[in-house]
C-alpha cells in the first residue's frame, strides 16, 4: 500500500444518513422507536394508503436545522419536498420523499483532529431530510422475504460531504465527530450498530497532482467506525492495483457492498447514474417556510457545542488543551464538569477526578453519566476535602469515593468521619508518631545523618503506617526533618 501511495491519492466523500430521534415519524404520528414488534409503529400514512395525507413534523425541521446551525451551514428558508420514485419492496409509497434541488442546509463544515493533532476541516455539500425506507427480513426457513414496515417514515438526514477527504482514517475521524455532534445536539442516537448512523463511502483514486477525479465507487452503507476504514483502504488499494496492472477500464462507477468477514468490497449493481427517478416536487405536501422569527428560536435552543466547551474549559477553567478534549467526548460530562466547578474552584482536580476515578466507576458497571449516584455537590466536596488538608487524596480515591458511591445520602466529609478516614494533622499527635518512628530505628538514623537522604522515603512509610495513612503528608515531613537532624 505504501508505495502505491506514494504514486497515487485517494478521495473520500461521505454521505452519512442520521435518524432523527423525534418522537414521531416525519409525515405521521407514528412512534420512531427501535427495536418493536414488526409491523406495529405504522399506520395507513406509512403504508401510502389511497387518500391518506401526510403533514411535515416541525420537530423533524427544527432537527435537521440545528444539525445545519452546529456545522455553519446556511438554512434554506423555503423548502419544498419531492418524489424520489423507484420500486423495491421495503417503499410501501412507491417512492421515497426526500428534499432534491433545495436541501434544508447547504455548505458549512465539519472540523476535526486526526491522532496527531492535526486540525482538518472538510466541506459539507449540503444536508437534506428524507424519510428512511422500511426493512426487508429475509429469514433461512423460508424463500419468502419479509416485510417490517416500522422504519418507514423515521425522519433521516443525509450529510453529504465534498470529495474533500484523503485518507481512511480522515474519514473515520470526520464520522466520530458526526457523532459527537449529533449526540450533542440531541438529534440521534449516534448508535451506529442500531443503524441509527451509518454511511455510505464514495472512493476514487488518482495520482498525485491530478487535477480531476477518478472514477468512484460507491461503498453502501456502512455501520461501524472500523469497517468503514476497512472498507476504504480495501478499496482504494482495488483501485489502485488495477490502474497499475493497465485494467483501468475495470474501475466503473458503482454500487458496492463490503463484507466484514471477508475484508473486501463486492460489486451490487453498476451506478444508476442514468436512472430515472422521476424528481417531482411532493404534491401531497405544501412547502416548509422558516421564517426569521422561527430560525432565532432554534438558535436559542442551540445547546453549548464541543468546540465552544473547548475553548471555555481552556479559557474559563484554565484547563489543558488535552484535559478540555477529553472532556468533551461527551456533552454529560461536560456539562457534569461545570456543575461540579460550581461548587469548588479545584478546576484541574475536578478534570482529573471526572477523567480518570469517575469514568473508570461508570464503565465497570456500564453505566452512563447521568445515571452517577452521586451529586456533582458531593463530588465537589470530597475535592475540597483533599484541597483543605482534611483527607489524603489516596484515602479519598481508594476509599471515600467507593463508599461514597455505596452510600450517595451520605456526605463526604460525613462518611470521612464514620470510618475514621480524616488526616492526622493534630501536630502533638504526629508529633509522637514521628518520635516513635525515629527511636525504632537509630540505624538507620545514623545512615540518613551520613547523608543517605533518601531513607526519608522509608521514615514516611513507617509513619504512615503508624497512623493508617492518616498522617497529613506535609506537616510529617517538616516534623521528620526536623527530628531526625536533631536526633
Ligand atoms: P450521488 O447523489 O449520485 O450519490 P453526488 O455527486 O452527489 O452523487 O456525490 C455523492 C458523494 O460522492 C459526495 O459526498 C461527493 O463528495 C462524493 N464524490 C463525488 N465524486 C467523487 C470522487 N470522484 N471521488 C470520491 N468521492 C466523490
Ligand atoms: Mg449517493
Amino acid at each position: 500500500m505504501n508505495n502505491l501511495l506514494e504514486k497515487y491519492e485517494i478521495v473520500i466523500g461521505l454521505e452519512v444518513h442520521a435518524q432523527l430521534q423525534t418522537q414521531t415519524k416525519i409525515f405521521t404520528a407514528d412512534s420512531t422507536e427501535y427495536g418493536g414488534a414488526p409491523n406495529t409503529h405504522i399506520s395507513v400514512i406509512t403504508l401510502a394508503h389511497p387518500g391518506t395525507l401526510p403533514r411535515v413534523s416541525r420537530e423533524v425541521i427544527e432537527y435537521a436545522v440545528k444539525m445545519g446551525l452546529a456545522c455553519g451551514s446556511s438554512i434554506t428558508p423555503y423548502n419544498v419536498f419531492a418524489r424520489k420514485n423507484y420500486f423495491y419492496p421495503d417503499l410501501p409509497k412507491g417512492y421515497q420523499v426526500t428534499q432534491d434541488k433545495d436541501p434544508i442546509c447547504v455548505g458549512g463544515k465539519v472540523s476535526f483532529k486526526l491522532k496527531n493533532g492535526e486540525l482538518h476541516h472538510i466541506r459539507l455539500h449540503h444536508i437534506h431530510l428524507e424519510e428512511d425506507a422500511g426493512k426487508s427480513l429475509h429469514t433461512n426457513d423460508s424463500d419468502d422475504t419479509l416485510l417490517d414496515y416500522n422504519r418507514a417514515g423515521v425522519p433521516l438526514i443525509e450529510i453529504v460531504s465534498e470529495p474533500d477527504m484523503r485518507s481512511s482514517e480522515e474519514a473515520y475521524y470526520y464520522m466520530q465527530e458526526i457523532q459527537r455532534i449529533v449526540r450533542y445536539l440531541d438529534i440521534c442516537d449516534g448508535n451506529m450498530e442500531e443503524g441509527s448512523l451509518r454511511c455510505d463511502a464514495n472512493v476514487s483514486v488518482r495520482l498525485r497532482g491530478a487535477s480531476q477525479l477518478g472514477t468512484r465507487v460507491e461503498i453502501k452503507n456502512m455501520n461501524s467506525f472500523r469497517f468503514l476504514q476497512k472498507a476504504i483502504d480495501y478499496e482504494a488499494q482495488r483501485q489502485m492495483e488495477l490502474i497499475e496492472k493497465d485494467e483501468k477500464a475495470q474501475i466503473i462507477q458503482e454500487t458496492r457492498t463490503f463484507d466484514p468477514n471477508t475484508g473486501k468490497t463486492y460489486g451490487m449493481r453498476v451506478k444508476e447514474s442514468m436512472n430515472d427517478y422521476r424528481y417531482f416536487p411532493e404534491p401531497d405536501l405544501t412547502p416548509v417556510v422558516i421564517s426569521e422569527s422561527w430560525l432565532a428560536q432554534i438558535k436559542a435552543q442551540m445547546p453549548t457545542l464541543p468546540w465552544e466547551w473547548q475553548q471555555k474549559l481552556k479559557n474559563q477553567y484554565g484547563l489543558s488543551e488535552y484535559d478540555a478534549g477529553v472532556l468533551t467526548d461527551s456533552r454529560q460530562v461536560v456539562e457534569f464538569f461545570a456543575a461540579v466547578c460550581q461548587f469548588t474552584t479545584q478546576f484541574k482536580a475536578v478534570a482529573n477526578w471526572i477523567n480518570g476515578e469517575i469514568k473508570a466507576y461508570l464503565n465497570d458497571k456500564s453505566l452512563e453519566m447521568s445515571q452517577l449516584p452521586i451529586s456533582a455537590q458531593q463530588l465537589a466536596d470530597l475535592i475540597e476535602l483533599i484541597a483543605q488538608n482534611q483527607v489524603s487524596n489516596s484515602v479519598a480515591s481508594q476509599k471515600i469515593l467507593p463508599q461514597l458511591l455505596n452510600e450517595p445520602h451520605r456526605g463526604a466529609l460525613e462518611i470521612a468521619q464514620t470510618y475514621n478516614w480524616l488526616l492526622e494533622n493534630n501536630a502533638n499527635a504526629l508529633q509522637q508518631a514521628v518520635n516513635e518512628v525515629v527511636a525504632q530505628f537509630p540505624d538507620k538514623v545514623k545512615e540518613y545523618q551520613k547523608g543517605k537522604k533518601g531513607l526519608q522515603g522509608m521514615f514516611m512509610g513507617e509513619i504512615m503506617k503508624k497512623t493508617q495513612g492518616k498522617a497529613d503528608p506535609k506537616l510529617a515531613n517538616q516534623l521528620l526533618i526536623k527530628a531526625l537532624a536533631e536526633a
